[in-house]
């Protein structure tokens, strides 16, 4: 990456400001996973042993600014204070949180950081501007440090006052762990060793068809299940009965059929029910026979074998999207064999591009077993479609 990193900056005694992302998930108030928060150590690590004083940034969950009442309600909801309490317990030095994201107490704060010491802002979504990237607020930000790291990869995509906004008038560099998401992405997307399998699932359609496109002049297998399929076969004009479909996308999912040939790997049967839940009738059918009051909810056993056919010899796997409603065991068995197809191809370079297909390789207890797993749903999505990640674009170049 010809960014600069972490290390190419002389961070003792600078003030650096760290945009993180600990948008951790909350129950009540308590943290149920702090992973994010774990991925952000090495750079917060990094820089306290060499001596910088570091304000570290982030947004949690959304504020809604456009009702007072939902705005309140909203800030009390993703309160950064409980994220303040775990970093103090992971982290080997003082951590003073302020809930504040402007003004005399935030300032006093971070002026009377020692080298080595953290200070972490209140949500910066508690400001309207921040999603705005509000040229003043990303000023004003800007103004309370010497230094920009950016390490929230999974915000890179959103060109905000705290990603881009504040490296606009500071000298920048990524963290460690945006340097080694794009490190691996681009290892995966951009320089595969072939052959390349790229797998795309899940349910949002109109989130997910750039990728398809651009897997497609990337890949030399694009295999597609999940609720994505049923568009497909919409496309194909084979029957879907009440499988999830996006009307409008079947002419660019024709488009996609056409030029793609053999390139492009769709499910062959389908585990269909008769409602969405675990206690709903079930069958297996071949594709073209889902009949009306039915829905497709996982790819069937052919399918399964078909995609482990099309993984065999890969030297690059890319999966974005569960294969089904694994939320659901009934739905399970695709995503988990496809998992498991991945992680054991022999000196593969296998990537989870984030999302749900990482909660589900980590919930059904693959983690360890694929070279990567991405912090950033989105961000990783839109890598692998091709567009530029704007948090990463202004950070400057070695
Ligand atoms: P996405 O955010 O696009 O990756 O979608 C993930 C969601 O897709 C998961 O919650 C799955 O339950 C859902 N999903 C996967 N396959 C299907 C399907 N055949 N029908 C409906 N939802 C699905």
């Amino acid at each position: 990456m010809a960014k600069q990193t972490v290390k190419d900056l002389d961070v003792q005694g600078k003030k650096v400001i760290v945009r993180v992302d600990f948008n951790v998930p909350l129950k009540d108030g308590v943290i149920t996973n702090d992973n994010r928060i774990m991925a952000a150590l090495p750079t917060i690590n990094y820089l306290i042993e060499n001596g910088a004083k570091v304000i570290l940034m982030s947004h949690l969950g959304k504020v809604n600014h456009k009702d007072a009442e939902k705005t309140e309600a909203d800030k009390k909801k993703n309160n950064m204070a409980p994220v303040a309490v775990r970093l103090g317990e992971v982290v080997d030095t003082k951590v003073s949180f302020v809930d504040a994201t402007k003004g005399e107490v935030l300032e006093a704060a971070i002026n009377e950081l020692q080298n080595g010491e953290i200070v972490l802002m209140q949500n910066t979504r508690y400001e309207k501007g921040e999603s705005k990237n509000d040229a003043e607020l990303g000023a004003y930000w800007a103004s309370l440090g010497e230094l920009f790291v950016s390490d929230a990869f999974g915000s890179v995509h959103r060109a905000h006052a705290s990603t881009v906004g504040i490296p606009t008038h500071l000298s920048s560099a990524c963290g460690f762990l945006v340097e080694k998401e794009v490190s691996m992405l681009a290892k995966a997307v951009d320089t595969p060793a072939r052959p390349f399998v790229a797998i795309i699932g899940g349910a949002k359609v109109s989130d997910k068809i750039a990728v398809v496109d651009n897997l497609l002049k990337k890949a030399d297998k694009v295999i597609i299940g999940g609720g994505m399929a049923y568009t497909f076969m919409a496309a194909q004009g084979l029957a879907i009965g009440n499988s999830l479909v996006e009307a409008d996308k079947v002419e660019l999912a024709k488009e996609y059929l056409a030029k793609a040939g053999d390139k492009l790997v769709l499910p062959i049967d389908n585990v269909v029910a008769d409602a969405f839940s675990n206690d709903a009738n079930i069958k297996v059918v071949p594709n073209g026979a889902i009949e009306d009051g039915w829905m497709g909810l996982d790819i069937g056993p052919k399918s399964i074998e078909l995609f482990k056919e099309t993984l065999q010899g890969a030297k690059t796997v890319v999966w974005n999207g569960p294969m089904g409603v694994f939320e659901l065991s009934n739905f399970a068995s695709g995503t988990l064999e496809v998992c498991k197809a991945i992680s054991n191809l022999p000196g593969a370079t296998t990537v989870i591009g984030g999302g749900d297909s990482a909660a589900a390789a980590i919930q059904l207890g693959f983690k360890e077993k694929f070279t990567h797993i991405s912090t950033g749903g989105g961000a990783s999505l839109e890598y692998m479609e091709g567009k530029v990640l704007p948090g990463i674009a202004i950070i400057q170049e070695k």
